[in-house]
């Protein structure tokens, strides 16, 4: 999302131009943007000490490399200035002018469930699993070969589409996962690397997002970065970094963020939360469900 906008060689004028009018549409609907605090967040008094706990649930790991090959990222709130970005000696600023509630275009953030598994907006981390632990989506679809919930699907073709349409060659390598795979995927793990060890490299069963059918690993078509730190300087991992926001997809694992969401960088897994909510997080320059809805996280598990 914002955080990797820099225009990378391989995107074309017109993606270019619309994902930058999808960031300044965002950014021009909300008045005050600029003079408020980047973030509403609860602080996360758990995660910051556990920087070197941080885990991947996306095996294989690349251990040693996961921070240093990630690219630089920059702040949300360097986005190009806009009038409506500007403070205006005409317009002082009213008491709810720090008060992101008020001053953005009204998203209700108790619009959606943040623990239902069925819900858009679900928060699931170390410290929340699925629920039920053994939740499966009740409708799940086939997309470009992975199966996802239903939910998710349209925004999923739509962002394929767009990439087609840039000629950028997208493929699918994960969606949904049930809890028995993921237990599976963690006791092997576990066989061989000891609890601690696995820890580092999977989620345990009931932790991973790819349980509620609304995330999904993304590659390229010819596989050479697939679930590899590497996956972030792709023509198709700039292109998803910047474009799939605009779909309603979130960057979930981010450099910036490890302590919060308790995982290593992952380019490659992104999140369907809707369109409402990347653009309302993009106005709020916050890049993580946790600070958005004011949720604990981090690498510790509950
Ligand atoms: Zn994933």
């Amino acid at each position: 999302m914002s955080r990797h906008r820099a225009p990378s060689p391989v995107t074309r004028r017109g993606a270019l131009v619309a994902g930058a009018a999808w960031v300044a549409g965002a950014f021009a609907a909300s008045s005050g943007v600029g003079a408020r605090p980047p973030s509403t967040a609860t602080p996360l008094s758990a995660s910051s000490e556990q920087l070197t706990a941080v885990q991947v649930q996306d095996p294989p790991p690349a251990s040693g490399q996961l921070s240093a090959t990630a690219p630089p990222t920059t702040s949300a709130t360097e986005a190009p200035p806009s009038p409506s970005q500007t403070p205006s000696a005409t317009t002082s600023p009213t008491p709810n002018a720090t008060n992101a509630a008020s001053s953005t275009t009204a998203l209700d953030r108790s619009a959606h469930s943040t623990t239902d598994a069925a819900s858009p907006w679900v928060v699931v981390n170390k410290q929340h699993p699925v629920t039920p632990l053994d939740y499966e989506p009740a409708q799940i679809v086939k997309v470009a070969g992975e199966r996802v919930s239903a939910a998710a699907a349209p925004d999923l073709e739509a962002l394929l589409q767009h990439s087609r349409d840039d000629g950028v060659a997208l493929t699918l390598v994960s969606g949904f996962r049930d809890y028995e795979y993921q237990a599976q995927v963690h006791r092997r793990s576990v066989a061989r690397n000891g609890q601690a060890g696995a820890d580092r490299y999977s989620a345990r069963a009931g932790h991973s997002e790819h349980q509620t059918g609304l995330a999904v690993d993304f590659s390229s078509a010819d596989g050479r970065a697939t679930l590899s730190p590497r996956f972030a300087r792709t023509d198709e991992g700039l292109w998803l970094a910047e474009h799939a926001g605009g779909h309603g997809w979130l960057l979930r694992y981010t450099e910036a963020d490890q302590a919060v969401t308790g995982y290593n960088p992952e380019p490659w897994h992104f999140r369907w939360v809707g369109v409402e909510l990347t653009t309302a997080m993009a106005q709020a320059g916050v890049a993580t469900l946790e600070e958005f809805f004011g949720v604990s996280g981090g690498a510790q598990y509950a």
